[in-house]
């Protein structure tokens, strides 16, 4: 059986931090626009902003907050406080600011959230922009999200063409193994096809001992193995690769693509060839779509969005030739 590339018709819901989409919302009344490097692509996703602070009712401008005594974490367990530059308590406000702000999510059925790193609400890994410091991570409602197992991006990665394709293809394998619904045995090992490639790009000896498990498992072993198998599965799509690993991915699929179909990709380079992250994030993407047009399993990038009218396009085209072979 030959293996395709997996296509996603339907936007995917994606949180922001509203300061990250451009909203003038931090303490001192800016934001800053991370979304504009996405050029059009950034139509193929459903952005669902939102700010814990201003939801907390602390206004623009306002005097910065900052975690008092401990991690945006323990503020949840009553061990640590906020409070803001002139010392008065916010707690309260920023606890009830990030759970409404959680309630917006998941309205918008998000999954995903672009969050502002450095920030004592949205932050992640680091509260405070100060470069010497990295603040009591994560942040009040980046604590939120940690815990409710969301998928998270960092703003400052969609500056970067190579990391925000690493992010995307990851993104919507995560969206659409979520969702993707297993009975048997038998879907498990096509689910894994799919996605094994990807997984051994990020985690080679992981993906190696999940092989070799899957090869010992009989029928009767699904039920048990299956929730553990997600979990794992998607765990390891949330971590990113590294610009050699993604180098060496696409010269491997490359390779592959071109001893099954006989052609020749002219955009493409072999590993050894010399140049930056920009170009490598255009010959990945240039494979995505060669692959996709060609029936194709890219196993860097196994699961992408199309929007209906290209998919249908695409269709006709393929049609088309069909009947010219034919007459
Ligand atoms: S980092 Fe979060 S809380 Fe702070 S301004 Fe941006 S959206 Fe609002």
């Amino acid at each position: 059986m030959e293996h395709k590339t997996i296509v996603l018709t339907e936007k995917i819901p994606i949180g922001i931090s509203l300061c990250a989409m451009g909203g003038p919302v931090r303490y001192n009344g800016k934001g800053i626009d991370v979304l504009s490097a996405l050029g059009r692509e950034k139509n193929d996703f459903i952005f669902c902003p939102v700010c814990p602070e201003c939801q907390a009712g602390l206004g623009v401008t306002r005097d910065p907050v900052h975690l008092s005594g401990g991690t945006g974490e323990q503020v949840w367990t009553g061990e640590a406080e906020v409070k803001n530059r002139a010392g008065r308590l916010v707690t309260k406000e920023m606890k009830e600011g990030s759970l409404e702000s959680l309630e917006v999510l998941r309205r918008c059925n998000a999954k995903a959230f672009i969050y502002m790193d450095g920030s004592p609400s949205c932050g992640v890994y680091r509260t405070t922009l100060k470069n010497t410091r990295r603040g009591n991570p994560p942040g009040v409602f980046g604590s939120l999200l940690l815990s409710e197992g969301f998928f998270l991006i960092p703003s400052s990665d969609l500056q970067s063409p190579l990391k925000w394709w690493d992010w995307r293809r990851r993104l919507l394998a995560f969206t659409w193994f979520s969702s993707h619904k297993l009975s048997s045995m038998q879907e498990l090992y096509e689910a894994w096809y799919a996605l094994k490639f990807i997984c051994q790009e990020l985690d080679n000896t992981w993906a190696r001992e999940m092989g070799r498990t899957l090869a010992s498992l009989g029928k009767a072993d699904f039920a048990q193995f299956e929730p553990s198998f997600r979990a794992q599965v998607l765990d390891l799509l949330r971590r990113p690769s590294t610009t050699v690993k993604m180098t060496n991915s696409l010269w491997k699929h490359y390779s592959h693509y071109r001893k099954q179909r006989g052609k020749k990709v002219e955009e493409i380079n072999s590993p050894e060839f010399k140049r930056n992250v920009t170009t490598i994030a255009k010959e990945l993407m240039k494979m995505e779509r060669t692959a996709f047009d060609d029936d194709f399993l890219f196993g860097a990038s196994p699961v992408i969005y199309r929007d209906p009218h290209r998919l249908k396009a695409k269709e006709e085209r393929a049609a088309g030739s069909t009947e010219q072979q034919e007459s």
